[in-house]
């Protein structure tokens, strides 16, 4: 752990721009620095004045011993517009009211091998006009390198600040979102965590009292054109980083039933926290040590989003589902049929089957839920420490040790199906003993009637 200062200067904000200094100590293993906001050399100027080091090739390098740069950040924009799809940059935004930064403005530091370098790095800021209050990510001024790459940094004058309100479910949750937008219209606090709080208290009822006690929502919203007004690829949807959620998407319906299947921005919204809470509490898909289990650098793709990304939306999904008043069963009757449809269309596998097809067999031949073993991998990454899983193993391995007579060898393959064709023979099993009648039609299997009792979760 090698310990480092970040310090943003608010002096010229004013002015569009701040001034983000580096230092580690000179002997500090630090090879390069990668900020991806360097990476942005056509359209408006998003980092100048670089002193202390060079970039080239996606790469800051120092000059000299000395392990310390300084840059200007220019604010180009004066809404939120979401981020860069290829360098994984949030657009950096400011008004009169508000300013805004998030992953790709900071730099982060690399080993000589190319692996981030873990620091702790003190996070100061400046200068910063009177009038304006902040809300960041960071544990109590400090950063970790994911905290470096992943953040968010929201400043608001306080005369127009919507009073965060702390949220009395558990763990806390602070809301901050932009003073003239959508969301006290919509009277988010109350609509939101009214219909999540279910989902919440679910998992802690399940999963005891989470780890990240404190999670802090920003709600940003990119107007309907967004895409036009960047010069540069953008998407703008909403993540989790370490600590925090923040949301930017548009208030637009059809995307957000293109995108999302979902029928309006409320719902995205609600969903949106639900499956990162959900990520926050138990598994990852592509992120790292925010959740209690991820993966390691080489675990292979698929692996990886069974374990992580399609995992924890085959158990967030559901619980939504009750949100929004849809009952279970034709949850799981159009969602199965959907799934299915779509990887025969495309001729990929759609992991929530493969998910499906084991939850089934666990369930039919040893009375035990695929949530419980979710859960026993999620009690034990919490007692024992996780270093991350490196392939489908983990889970296989960890249903072998409970000693419940299981086929090991037919789970791992049902898993690891990857012709959707190959799903026909077992789901015809699973949805028999999940008394779901499947019938032919001509543009793929649906079910004519559906009348089980029978839920994954
Ligand atoms: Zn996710």
């Amino acid at each position: 752990m090698h310990k480092c200062n970040l310090t943003i200067d608010f002096a010229n904000l004013l002015r569009g721009k701040v001034r983000i200094s580096f230092q580690a100590k000179i002997d500090a293993p630090i090879a390069f620095m990668i900020c991806e906001a360097f990476n942005f050399q056509n359209g408006p100027c998003l980092v100048e004045g670089l002193v202390g080091a060079s970039f080239e090739n996606d790469r800051i390098s120092f000059e000299g011993r000395e392990r310390r740069l300084a840059y200007d950040l220019n604010f180009p924009f004066t809404e939120c517009l979401g981020s860069c799809s290829e360098h994984d940059l949030a657009y950096p935004y400011r008004n009169d009211e508000e300013f805004y930064l998030g992953g790709g403005a900071l730099p982060t530091p690399y080993s000589s091998v190319g692996v981030p370098l873990a620091v702790s790095c003190q996070v100061q800021y400046l200068r910063l006009p009177d009038s304006f209050h902040i809300t960041d990510t960071f544990s109590d001024s400090n950063a970790n390198e994911e905290q470096l790459a992943q953040f968010f940094l929201f400043g608001e004058k306080r005369a127009h600040a919507f009073t965060p309100k702390i949220v009395h479910v558990d763990p806390e949750i602070r809301m901050h979102y932009t003073a003239d937008r959508a969301a006290e219209t919509m009277n988010m606090e109350d609509i939101v965590f009214n219909t999540t709080k279910s989902c919440l208290s679910f998992y802690i009822g399940e999963l005891g009292l989470p780890v990240q006690t404190q999670i802090k929502f920003l709600h940003l919203l990119s107007p309907l054109d967004f895409k036009q007004k960047v010069p540069w690829p953008s998407f703008s949807t909403g993540h989790n980083v370490l600590n925090g959620i923040v949301v930017t998407a548009p208030d637009d319906c059809e995307m957000m039933k293109g995108i999302f299947g979902v029928p309006s921005y409320l719902d995205f919204i609600i969903q949106g926290i639900v499956h990162e809470i959900g990520h926050f509490w138990t598994s990852a898909g592509e992120a790292k040590t925010k959740s209690i289990l991820f993966a390691t650098d080489h675990c292979p793709h698929l692996d990886r989003k069974l374990l992580g990304e399609s995992l924890n939306g085959y158990f967030t999904v559901p619980i939504q589902s009750l949100l929004f008043d849809l009952p279970r069963d034709t949850f799981w009757k159009t969602t199965i049929e959907a799934r299915l449809r779509k990887a025969l269309k495309t001729g990929r596998p759609e992991c929530w089957i493969n998910l499906f097809l084991v939850d089934s067999m666990l369930q039919k031949h040893h009375g035990i839920r695929l949530w419980d073993i979710y859960r026993g991998l999620i009690e034990l990454g919490r007692k024992k420490g996780f270093n991350g899983f490196s392939d489908l193993s983990f889970l296989t391995e960890y249903i072998r040790s409970l000693k419940l007579g299981v086929n090991i060898e037919q789970i791992e393959k049902l898993l690891q199906i990857t012709t959707p064709s190959d799903y026909f023979g077992p789901l015809t099993q699973a949805l028999t003993y999940c008394r779901i009648d499947l019938a032919q039609s001509k543009d793929g299997p649906v079910f004519s009637k559906y009348n089980s009792d029978f839920f994954p979760l």
